[in-house]
């Protein structure tokens, strides 16, 4: 086995998880299996108990693993399918060294903070390396190096290569400032980085220079001579337009032979055709595609986090580069809508509008208002989760004259609740067992045929990811069917609704499900492409 650690330094958020994610992809490219491992260094035991504004999106895996969104991004550049093997967080390893103490696991022994929690996490790389058959296996060091907060990971990386000097490959994902008032790439943070590493018994091999610019000779030669690597192993990482190119750039660099070298490996083949076809049709694309998504504030403090919602994002980049357009997403404020109904005429210009997954009250009146009036100017709609709840709460108050209707996550004294508690949510709730108790993960669902999501997919059968607790109430589906909503999509057995459509519209559909987990950027996801297509064609 090889093994590839990815730290980052300097600072937070530089793409080191689409670094790996692209490593990931260069080595396939080069005919290697490989497997991707995020771990984080929270004492959280997954992600699902984070907060998105904070954390960034729960990405959730075929398994219910409610992950860090990085997970996503190696799904969208490998292929992977990622499960609870795809991620480690310093929660699930202390859990599991103290469960093994607990059953005599460790035999009278002291258990140790070193070894014993740094062999855990060995041992699970390992073992999610193993189920992947894989040869190589990428791991991927949440926070950057020198804080307190990932130490033992540094530790299992230091402890791993000195059994197998040979198999392990340490990259660092660094950011190069240019400041405005110098107008000069700066490379003494990057070298403190990995001065940090040092400290912590660790040499890079490669530091990937993030900056706003390639990075020049003079630099890499300097970063080179501090940092203790070799000059080739400078990698330029400037910023880019759409991170699909960031394979392609990567190549021009030859960082997968270098990478190889290292390792001790050769090159099988070269592969990366359709990601270099990939990056120039995104380029190439011209005319705009104008999403809006309606939500509630996305902000943390002064400043907007789109990561909340990336696969979204990512979902209709994919869509719109397959029609060659150019994708233009606009964060629309929930909250406007409710303070003066006026504010909804800025969705006329959209050629769709999506309403993504959430949870809680702020805002939800709002997005309310901004689906009846998608429903009502024909303008494409696209639920999601949440979204999909909300339509329905509005076609009930608005079509079918149900006039209080809501979900019960809102108002739980409703005298309709359309939108309701899965009885085992109930347990869950009353027990406060909030963690990793949703509906979570893949589910397969059936399709009526000749329905829109049916001709979308080109099949009745499908598989999705799913992430809820709330779910359609049967009580109300004949009054709803009655007045034109059609259930097109619902659990095999029949019980659960799981697409809701409307006739008469261009576009008006609701999934319970969340369809961005599985959008590639080669693949798009059928019903984001159909989105986008009736976007294309309905609205000029
Ligand atoms: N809050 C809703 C539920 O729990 C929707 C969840 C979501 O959008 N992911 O069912």
């Amino acid at each position: 086995m090889k093994y590839i650690f990815v730290t980052g330094g300097v600072m937070s958020s530089v793409g080191k998880g689409v670094s790996t994610a692209s490593i990931g992809r260069i080595l396939q490219s080069r005919g290697y299996r490989v497997q991707l491992v995020k771990c984080d260094m929270y004492v959280n035991i997954d992600a699902g108990t984070m907060r998105p504004t904070e954390h960034g999106e729960v990405f959730v895996g075929e398994d219910g693993i409610e992950a860090d969104q990085d997970l996503g991004n190696y799904e969208r550049f490998t292929d992977i399918t990622a499960t609870r093997d795809n991620y480690i967080t310093t929660g699930q390893v202390y859990q599991a060294v103290i469960d093994s103490e607990r059953s005599f696991g460790y035999e009278g022994e002291d258990v140790e903070v070193v070894p014993d929690i740094p062999n855990e996490i060995i041992r699970r790389v390992n073992l999610a390396a193993r189920r992947a058959r894989a040869e190589i296996v990428i791991i991927e060091i949440g926070g950057t190096v020198g804080e307190y907060q990932n130490i033992l990971f540094l530790e299992a990386i230091r402890m791993l290569k000195l059994k197998h000097p040979q198999d392990v490959a340490l990259v660092l994902v660094s950011y190069l400032p240019i400041p405005k008032s110098v107008g000069e790439m700066k490379t003494k943070p990057t070298q403190y980085a990995a001065r940090s590493l040092n400290a912590a018994g660790l040499q890079a091999d490669f530091i990937l220079c993030r900056a706003e610019r390639r990075i020049d000779e003079p630099r890499r030669k300097k970063l080179a001579i501090f940092c203790g690597i070799p000059e080739g192993n400078a990698i330029s990482a400037p910023d880019v337009e759409s991170i699909y190119e960031i394979p392609v750039n990567f190549e021009r660099e030859g960082l997968s032979d270098k990478l190889l070298k290292k390792l001790d490996l050769k090159p099988r083949q070269r592969d990366l055709k359709n990601w270099q076809k990939l990056a120039r049709r995104i380029k190439g694309a011209g005319e705009p595609l104008k999403i809006g998504i309606v939500g509630k504030y996305f902000g943390t403090g002064d400043f907007m986090l789109a990561d909340s919602y990336i696969s979204v994002i990512e979902s209709i980049r994919h869509a719109a580069s397959a029609l060659s357009r150019r994708p233009e997403i606009t964060w629309l404020n929930s909250e406007a809508y409710e303070k003066d109904r006026r504010a909804l005429k800025e969705l006329e210009q959209y050629q769709g509008i999506i309403v993504p997954g959430g949870f809680g009250s702020r805002g939800v009146e709002g997005k309310i208002r901004a689906i009846q009036y998608a429903r009502e100017k024909k303008i494409p709609y696209f639920g999601l989760c949440y979204g999909m709840q909300l339509a329905t709460v509005e076609f009930a108050r608005h079509v079918c004259g149900l006039k209080d209707a809501h979900t019960t996550e809102i108002n739980p004294k409703t005298k309709h609740p359309v939108i309701h508690l899965m009885p085992e949510q109930l347990k869950h709730l009353a027990r406060k067992l909030y963690g990793a108790t949703m509906r979570l993960g893949a589910y397969p669902a059936r399709l009526e045929k000749d329905s829109l999501v049916a001709k979308a997919y080109g099949f009745t059968r499908i598989s999705e990811r799913h992430r809820h607790r709330y779910e359609f109430n049967n009580d109300y589906r004949a009054r709803l069917e009655k007045k034109g909503m059609r259930f097109s999509g619902t659990s095999p057995d029949g019980q659960l609704v799981e697409i809701i459509e409307l006739k008469d519209h261009p576009f008006f559909v609701g999934v319970q499900f969340h369809p961005e987990f599985k959008s590639r950027p080669l693949v798009p996801h059928p019903l984001f492409l159909a989105f986008v297509k009736a976007g294309i064609a309905n609205r000029k």
